[in-house]
């Protein structure tokens, strides 16, 4: 490990925005002026980067977000950065402004990106997971699923009520794209009757409505059941069609779409966020040059960037047997 020292960072916000960023970038900059360093905040993520679109940040740049959801440094997705000569391009500006070390708050994506950078151009990185989905290896949290979920949630216990009154089916579909986190979180925090998990899944229509039908017998008049979005948002539309069509079971469906990425961070996910931003800035003054800051049993720690750069429900998949036992 060379021992170079970190005088100046930047830190951005990347992918798919959620609540909470705000908070990891007030920390990440407030630590990081509590070091004496320079900290830029770059706008729109990696395209912003290749626009040199940055500005330099002090305490007062962060005042007054911290409660706030969505990102003040904005967000993007950026195609280009995935090659090469973009990545170059993105590592001369850096050391143009001779920036040290780049913080990069993000999904797995973002952390290929950053590792990348990394490796082909020695740009010190660290990653900190923030996603609504958590759904990134070596971690068992991510920034903005807990009030992602909190909303989710909120939204399915009115819906409880207007399913009860007027005894109906319904179908709920959360986010997540390629991941089952939330829906798994969602169902077991709101007692739902079935969770679907993502579209990989074949959904298995036979247990589904003879779970449905269980239910009535034992008296239920109405089934809350929870879909992750998976690879199609509005796939729950095609499966109360199917269930109507085949099954003889009429639903409703409500898909809950862009309200979870929304929304004040709950206490959770502003605490990490804190602790974590502060954690990424500790961790670039110790010369960590490719790590993340990540959860594992409730403690904040620092790893090797590359563990988390798979897609991962670990830390929910294993709960799916709660909601299945308690669901009877
Ligand atoms: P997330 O970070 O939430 O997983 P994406 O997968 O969309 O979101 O990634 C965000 C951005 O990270 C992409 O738009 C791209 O700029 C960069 N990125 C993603 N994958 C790679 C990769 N394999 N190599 C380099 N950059 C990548």
């Amino acid at each position: 490990m060379s021992e170079k020292m970190i005088r100046s960072i930047a830190v951005m916000t990347s992918g798919g925005d959620s609540p909470g960023m705000n908070c990891v970038i007030r920390s990440v900059v407030r630590a990081a002026i509590g070091e004496r360093l320079k900290v830029y905040g770059i706008k729109r993520g990696y395209q912003g980067l290749l626009n040199n679109d940055m500005e330099e940040m002090n305490a007062s740049s962060v005042g007054n977000i911290i409660h706030h959801g969505g990102t003040v440094l904005y967000t993007s997705r950026c195609p280009e950065f995935k090659e090469k000569e973009f990545r170059a391009k993105a590592a001369q500006i850096l050391e143009d402004r001779d920036i040290d070390a780049l913080v990069v708050i993000g999904g797995d994506g973002s952390f290929k990106g950053a590792k990348a950078l990394h490796d082909e151009f020695g740009i010190s990185v660290i990653g900190i997971p923030g996603t609504i989905d958590n759904d990134i290896s070596g971690t068992d949290y991510t920034i903005g699923f807990d009030t992602a979920v909190q909303t989710a949630m909120e939204a399915v216990d009115k819906i409880r009520d207007t399913a009860q009154s007027s005894d109906r089916t319904f179908l709920i579909e959360v986010m997540g794209a390629r991941s089952s986190s939330i829906a798994l979180k969602v169902g077991i925090c709101s007692g739902a009757e079935n969770i679907l998990l993502n579209s990989d899944e074949e959904v298995n229509y036979e247990k589904l409505s003879s779970d449905v039908r269980r239910g009535i017998r034992r008296g239920k008049n109405s089934s809350i059941i929870i879909v992750a979005e998976g690879e199609s948002p509005g796939r729950s539309y095609n499966i109360a069609k199917v269930l109507e069509q085949k099954h003889d079971i009429s639903s409703k469906v409500c898909v809950l779409g862009h309200i979870q990425r929304g929304g004040s961070p709950t206490p959770n996910d502003r605490f990490f966020a804190s602790v974590m931003g502060k954690e990424a800035v500790s961790a670039l003054i110790s010369n960590l040059e490719c790590h993340a800051v990540v959860v594992r049993e409730n403690s904040v720690a620092v790893v090797p960037l590359d563990q988390c750069m798979q897609k991962s429900d670990h830390a929910m998949i294993n709960y799916l047997g709660v909601s299945e036992t308690l669901s009877i």
